[in-house]
């Protein structure tokens, strides 16, 4: 069940005075804006987070994309950026300096990974990998300049859930900020900072957008975490949205409180089928009562959303390239949160068959797209029989 009113918060808010009454909000497509006189540029050019100066700053389309989603987040202030990507690194690097030392899932998105092994080190700031599971790993990854904790529940290809609320009342407890990426879950089935947890960060590439047509980032927090990310980070790198892309995400985020639960029913009858699948060894989705932490899942998520991912019961390379081969309603590709059914084979990230881990091999990432549920399980059936 919706705990909000969406309808209020995707349909009207922000939209009460909209420029000669138009319904849909028209798109600010300017990149300056301009003052009668010299006292109201000066306060402009002295406080740009205050107003629409630039919009490098910012822009009211963007700014009404914001007020929606920090409303969708339950936070005080939202951001959004160019990119998840950006929002992750922005975030991240709003809160450490040289001799500051992070902890960060293992299996959290391959931009992420990159930031904490190989950015943040050229920087001086020192990463410590969990795999998240377990508190006491976490605690025991704990140094005295120890900054942040970087969550993703669940992780991507791997499914595995850290427990929000736990991992942000321990670090409360030491001074330590968190951040989490709740691209997976999105604000529909999870408020992360609810459960605790400082900032949390999206890939508004995905559900929020909805519509695989933009790349989009979100931060969302308290107003005095949001500004110095903004100040510190985003102006100074540049990360910014443009006028037409938050346009875009204000049109996909119209119907988001009615593709979830549509994403949510599938990967449930998706997931059902798959698991009873003699040429499927395992099924990773938190809400299956095989998920070995389903509990933890039906505790912090209200609902899952349409990614999943399956162990098909081979290791050879040749046999998992003819399932995804075979599949006509799943296209392959990359990402996934839009409307469209897609499959990643893990193995497609390693250029040659002898790279590819041996745990690696037969893990394949569905997304669960809004095309009828009974139609996706026998593409899937017949594909599986040619494998
Ligand atoms: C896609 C993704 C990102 C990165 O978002 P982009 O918009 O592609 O930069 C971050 N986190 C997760 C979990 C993702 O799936």
């Amino acid at each position: 069940m919706p705990r909000d009113n969406y309808g209020a918060i995707l349909h009207h808010l922000g939209e009460e005075t909209l420029p000669l009454n138009a319904v849909s909000p028209p798109i600010f497509q300017t990149s300056n804006f301009c003052f009668p006189s010299f006292e109201e540029l000066r306060a402009a050019v002295n406080d740009e987070l205050g107003h629409c100066l630039y919009t490098r700053g910012n822009n009211p389309t963007v700014n009404l994309a914001e007020v929606k989603l920090a409303a969708l987040e339950k936070g005080e202030k939202a951001k959004l950026l160019g990119s998840g990507a950006a929002a992750i690194t922005n975030s991240v690097m709003a809160f450490v300096k040289a001799g500051d030392h992070i902890v960060c899932v293992r299996d959290a998105y391959t931009w992420m990974g990159k930031l904490a092994s190989s950015y943040l080190p050229r920087f001086g700031v020192e990463c410590s990998f969990v795999e998240g599971t377990d508190i006491a790993e976490i605690e025991a990854a704990i140094r005295v300049n120890t900054r942040l904790i970087y969550l993703e529940s669940p992780t991507s290809m791997t499914f595995k859930l850290q427990d929000l609320s736990a991992v942000a009342s321990l670090a409360r407890s030491r001074g330590i900020r968190t951040i989490t990426d709740n691209t997976w879950a999105t604000p529909y089935f999870c408020n992360p900072l609810e459960l605790g947890v400082d900032v949390v960060v999206h890939s508004g590439s995905k559900y929020l957008g909805g519509c695989s047509d933009i790349i989009a980032g979100v931060v969302v927090g308290n107003k005095e975490d949001v500004e110095r990310i903004i100040q510190q980070e985003s102006l100074q790198m540049g990360s910014v949205a443009d006028p037409f892309m938050a346009w875009l995400m204000l049109r996909g985020l119209r119907t988001f409180h009615l593709r979830m639960p549509a994403h949510f029913r599938s990967a449930m009858d998706v997931s059902r089928f798959l698991e009873s699948h003699g040429k499927v060894a395992q099924v990773l989705y938190p809400f299956l009562d095989s998920h070995p932490q389903a509990e933890l899942a039906k505790r912090q998520f209200r609902g899952g959303s349409g990614l999943l991912s399956i162990r098909l019961d081979t290791a050879d390379i040749r046999r998992v390239a003819r399932f995804v081969d075979s599949l006509t309603l799943f296209k392959r590709a990359v990402s996934w949160g839009g409307y469209e059914s897609l499959v990643f084979p893990s193995a497609a990230s390693y250029a040659s068959a002898n790279e590819v881990p041996k745990d690696r091999a037969g893990l394949v990432r569905l997304h669960i797209g809004l095309e009828e549920s009974e139609a996706l399980i026998a593409d899937l059936d017949q594909a599986l029989s040619k494998m």
